[in-house]
C-alpha cells in the first residue's frame, strides 16, 4: 500500500491541494460546486464521476459539510466504481501455457509490464516464456531479452522485420513442448497504421489458434496514465482491433491525472489487473480499489 500511495502521490497531492483551495472556509454554493467539479475533471476522473460528487456534495451540504466530508464522498464513490473491475490476473490452470497477448501503443510500457508480470509469475512458482512479437523495432527485441535475462525467462525472438505471427507460433510451439505455464507475447503498437496493426494482431491470433484454439487466454492492453484522455481512446480502438479482455495502467507515479483510471473503469468496465508505479521490477501493484480510492482522495 505504501508503494501505491507513493505512486499516486502526484495525483493525490494535486487533488488534495485543489480541494482544500476550493473548500476551505467557503459555503458550498453553486460557484464553489462548479470549482469542485473543475478540480475533479482536472484530475481526469471523468464527467460522470465529477457530476455525481457534485450532486452528492450538494445534497449533504445542509448537514454542515466540510472539506473532509467531500474527501470521504470522493473516496467512497471511487471505490464503488473500481470494486467491480479491480481483479488480479487469473491464470487458467487448464491452459498449458496460458497465453497473454500484450497490446498497446508504443511507449506505454508494454515491455516493462511484461517484465514485471513475468517476475510476478516466476515468484509464484510459474515457468514463464516471452515472445518478441514487436519485430519492427530492434530496441523492443533487445529490451525484452534484457527483461528475460533479469527474470530468468526464455525469450523467443527473431530478427527485425520477421513476421510477428511466426514468432508467436514458434513461441507457443516451444512453450507447449516444454510444458511452460505462461507465455507473454509482446506486440508492435504503431497505431498510426491502424489497418496494418489490426491485420498483424489478427494474424497472430489466427496462428495461435492453430496450436491451441482457446488461445490467447488474455488480451492485455497496456495504458499510460500520463496520456490522460488519450488512454480512453486507446481502449476503444484496441477493443475494436484486438478484442481486449484486461487492462494494466502504467506510470501512475509520473501523472497528476491518475483519476483517468476511474474514468476508464466507469466507461468500459474491463478488469484492471494492476497499476505501474515506477520503472523498477517491483513497481507494480495489484489494483486494490479501497487503497487506490484512499490514496486518490488524500
Ligand atoms: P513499450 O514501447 O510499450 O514497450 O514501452 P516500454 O516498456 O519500453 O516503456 C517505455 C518507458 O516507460 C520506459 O522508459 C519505461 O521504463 C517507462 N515505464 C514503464 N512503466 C512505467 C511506470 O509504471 N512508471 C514509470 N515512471 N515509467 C514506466
Amino acid at each position: 500500500f505504501a508503494r501505491l500511495r507513493a505512486g499516486v502521490s502526484r495525483t493525490s497531492n494535486a487533488l488534495s491541494d485543489n480541494l482544500t483551495g476550493v473548500l476551505t472556509k467557503r459555503k458550498l454554493d453553486e460557484e464553489t460546486l462548479d470549482e469542485l467539479e473543475e478540480v475533479l475533471l482536472k484530475a481526469d476522473l471523468g464527467f460522470a464521476m465529477a457530476d455525481r460528487i457534485r450532486a452528492l456534495s450538494k445534497s449533504r451540504h445542509d448537514k454542515g459539510l466540510g472539506a473532509d466530508d467531500v474527501r470521504a464522498i470522493l473516496a467512497e464513490e471511487v471505490a464503488r466504481v473500481l470494486e467491480p473491475v479491480a481483479q488480479p490476473l487469473e491464470l487458467d490452470d487448464a491452459a498449458k501455457p496460458h497465453v497473454i497477448l500484450v497490446v498497446g501503443v508504443n511507449g506505454t510500457g508494454k515491455t516493462t509490464t511484461i517484465g514485471k508480470l513475468a517476475h510476478l509469475f516466476a515468484r509464484n512458482g510459474k515457468s514463464v516464456m516471452l515472445a518478441a512479437g514487436d519485430t519492427f523495432r530492434a530496441a523492443a527485441i533487445d529490451q525484452l531479452k534484457i527483461w528475460g535475462a533479469r527474470v530468468g525467462a526464455e525469450v523467443i525472438a527473431k530478427s527485425v522485420g520477421a513476421d510477428p505471427a511466426g514468432v508467436a507460433f514458434e513461441a507457443l510451439e516451444r512453450a507447449q513442448a516444454s510444458g511452460t505455464d505462461v507465455l507473454l507475447i509482446d506486440t508492435a503498437g504503431r497505431l498510426h497504421n491502424k489497418g496494418d496493426l489490426m491485420a498483424e494482431l489478427a494474424k497472430i491470433v489466427r496462428v495461435l489458434k492453430k496450436l491451441d484454439e482457446t488461445a490467447p487466454h488474455t488480451v492485455l492492453l497496456v495504458l499510460d496514465a500520463t496520456t490522460g484522455q488519450n488512454a480512453l481512446n486507446q481502449v476503444q480502438t484496441f477493443r475494436e482491433i484486438a478484442g481486449v479482455t484486461n487492462l494494466v495502467v502504467t506510470k501512475l507515479d509520473g501523472s497528476a491525472r491518475g483519476g483517468i483510471v476511474v474514468a476508464i473503469a466507469e466507461t468500459f468496465g474491463l478488469p484492471i489487473n494492476a497499476v505501474g508505479v515506477g520503472e523498477g521490477i517491483e513497481d507494480f501493484e495489484p489494483f486494490d480499489p479501497h487503497d487506490f480510492a484512499a490514496a486518490i482522495a488524500g
